[in-house]
């Protein structure tokens, strides 16, 4: 079977990696949505879809996980049509694993199968709490698998969280 989960990855933290793990060994594919990918450059949303999918892609092929599709997912503002939206982008899937109290009600009512998945630390690996962590300049790198501390230091991204947040929007 193949499910899906959608996260912002703003940044991929160890939260995010704990599950993808999780599910990753339950199910024949994992299905990973890069959601609001049309984003970046904002301090809610610092990072691009390619960013995001690098930090992701890194991090499971460094833990030896290869059965996963990555696939970016705009936001449309229209919650009415997320679900059709979200079908016409990514592979046929038989389960979406989230936490979200909405996304579980849309696709519950378009009639596909909802799993809850566990909750690591929550009050540690977050990712507004990974960006607050880069603005106050602390030990972000501990909130963050290897894939992500590499791409930080590509982009120097730890720095644009730090100058996006000192920016009125
Ligand atoms: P932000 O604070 O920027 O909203 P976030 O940590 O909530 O970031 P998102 O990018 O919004 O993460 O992705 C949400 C998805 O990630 C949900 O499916 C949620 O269940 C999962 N997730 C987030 N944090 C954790 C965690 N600590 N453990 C397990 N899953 C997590
Ligand atoms: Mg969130």
């Amino acid at each position: 079977m193949r499910g899906l989960i959608i996260g912002r990855f703003q940044p991929f933290h160890k939260g995010h990696f704990e599950v993808l793990k999780e599910i990753a060994g339950q199910v024949d594919k994992l299905i990973i949505g890069i959601g609001s990918a049309d984003e970046s450059y904002t301090f809610e949303d610092p990072f691009t879809a390619g960013e995001r999918h690098l930090m992701v892609s890194e991090s499971l092929n460094q833990a030896g996980i290869d059965n996963y599709y990555l696939i970016p997912i705009v936001d449309i503002h229209r919650y009415s049509v997320w679900v059709a939206h979200v079908k016409s982008l990514v592979p046929p899937f038989d389960a979406i694993y989230t936490n979200n109290d909405l996304t579980a009600r849309l696709f519950r009512e378009a009639g596909i199968e909802v799993r809850r998945p566990a909750l690591y630390d929550r009050e540690k690996y977050s990712g507004k709490k990974v960006r607050q962590t880069m603005v106050e300049e602390g030990d972000w790198q501990s909130l963050v698998p290897e894939g992500t501390i590499m791409v930080m230091e590509e982009i120097d991204g730890s720095n644009r969280v730090k100058e996006l947040a000192g920016d009125v929007q």
